[in-house]
């Protein structure tokens, strides 16, 4: 699992189109609220669909 920029624990959220990554604590100091952020949890499902697709 990827690790907050801030302070270090564990990232629940990514900034979209970057490797940013914050927990949800850090995320809403610093956002506010979560709508800019991606669950990391999406995109990783996403991307094990991709390269399921692929093997198949
Ligand atoms: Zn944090």
């Amino acid at each position: 699992m990827p690790k907050c920029n801030i302070c270090d624990g564990p990232a629940e959220y990514q900034i979209k189109g970057t490797n940013n990554y914050y927990c949800k604590k850090c995320a809403k100091e610093l956002f506010n609220d979560t709508k800019l952020l991606l669950k990391v949890e999406q995109e990783a499902k996403k991307l094990q669909k991709f390269i399921d697709e692929q093997v198949l």
